[in-house]
């Protein structure tokens, strides 16, 4: 049988379906909806991982019948969210084509490894959500134990990183995790996750698009007829309207990086950047042997090695400077404080060897 998870489409792979199973009719209309559209698997939570208990926490059980029922009229294939050996072992009985792990089950060993032995031997593909702290390691950790159980059919799902301030993300992307974890595990398929990176319908059509353009192979995008009402996630459900509109206004690059290898400007280009590149760091570790000469002085004076105002005036001069560039103020921030915080490394490296040496 030809596996469910293709990379090698020039198309996207789109997982849709509502956040929850909420009615027999609301996931037979979603599924007719969808299987129409070419969508290729139909999503739907029935054990939702609520924040709080009083919350909706889906249909359970029954939902499964519902999804049976859509699958066998529509052709659709169908996929819901698996939390431990029970979730598994009702899905394996009902004919569930596939599953995926949530964001808070793959942030927990304990719970990857009761599923991975669940599913030892069972030759359906499974897809992993990024655990809901940015811990690249952990990620792939529970990739690992379901390699080691036998699971064959991988997937990645991007869902972004739930942080405790958060910007206008519900769950900020960190695009560069992601972007790691595809240079670890290359030949598995990577899907994104907007409606739960963004919260809000009206930032999907940019990360979606984002998405593409880094070249993630799919989106997960929840869709609901009536997304007002949703009993979860309402603020991030579209319609099946809204879904045809975001598609199509994706531009999806399919062009190999081959094409590129031989196209002239682009590879000066990027000889420009490798230079640039090369006098970053070079600039860097000059600015570090500054750092520490001052360390040593501050050393010398007894004076600590953190001056909170003199920080402050390097981040505002640096802001204004990134603004006329042009460069956002988070990147501006994030950059100088990793510099800043390399520095303190240093000069605490300076004044440990005097104690060391005294
Ligand atoms: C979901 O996809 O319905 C879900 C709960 O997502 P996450 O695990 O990413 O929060
Ligand atoms: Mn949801």
């Amino acid at each position: 049988m030809a596996p469910i998870l293709d990379k090698k489409t020039d198309r996207p792979f789109i997982i849709s379906g509502p956040c929850s199973a909420e009615s027999r009719e609301q996931i037979l209309h979603m599924a007719r909806e969808l299987s129409s559209r070419g969508v290729d698997l139909f999503r739907a939570g029935l054990w939702k991982p609520r924040t709080r208990p009083h919350l909706f926490e889906g249909v359970g059980e029954e939902g499964l019948d519902w999804l049976v029922e859509a699958k066998e009229e529509t052709g659709i294939r169908v996929a819901i969210e698996v939390a431990n050996t029970r979730h598994v072992e009702l899905a394996l009985e009902k004919g569930i084509d596939t599953v995926w792990i949530g964001a808070r089950t793959s942030a927990n060993p304990f719970s990857v490894q009761e599923i991975a032995d669940a599913l030892r031997g069972v030759k359906i593909p499974v897809f992993i959500k990024n655990p809901i702290n940015p811990d690249l390691r952990l990620w792939m950790g529970a990739v690992e134990r379901m390699r080691h159980a036998g699971i064959e059919e991988l997937g990645l799902i991007h869902r972004g990183f739930s942080f405790f301030n958060t910007d206008k993300y519900r769950n900020s992307p960190l695009w560069q995790i992601p972007i790691d974890m595809r240079a670890e595990m290359p030949e598995v398929m990577m899907i994104c996750d907007v409606s739960h990176i963004c919260g809000q319908r009206n930032l999907l059509q940019d990360v979606a698009q984002a998405a593409m353009d880094l070249g993630f192979d799919g989106l997960m995008i929840e869709t609901h007829p009536d997304p007002e009402n949703a009993k979860t996630d309402s603020a991030q459900q579209i319609t099946p309207s809204d879904f045809d509109r975001l598609l199509s206004s994706l531009v999806i690059r399919t062009e190999s990086v081959s094409a590129l290898s031989d196209h002239k400007e682009v590879n000066d280009l990027r000889r420009q950047i490798d230079a640039l590149d090369e006098d970053l760091v070079e600039l860097l570790g000059v600015r570090m042997q500054l750092a520490e000469r001052i360390g040593d002085i501050k050393d010398q004076y007894s004076i600590p090695v953190l001056q909170p105002a003199r920080w402050q005036a390097v981040l505002k001069k640096a802001r204004l400077n990134a603004q006329k560039k042009g460069l956002s103020a988070d990147f501006i921030e994030e950059l100088f404080k990793a510099m800043h915080q390399e520095s303190i490394h240093h000069q605490l490296l300076v004044m440990n060897s005097r104690v060391e040496t005294k």
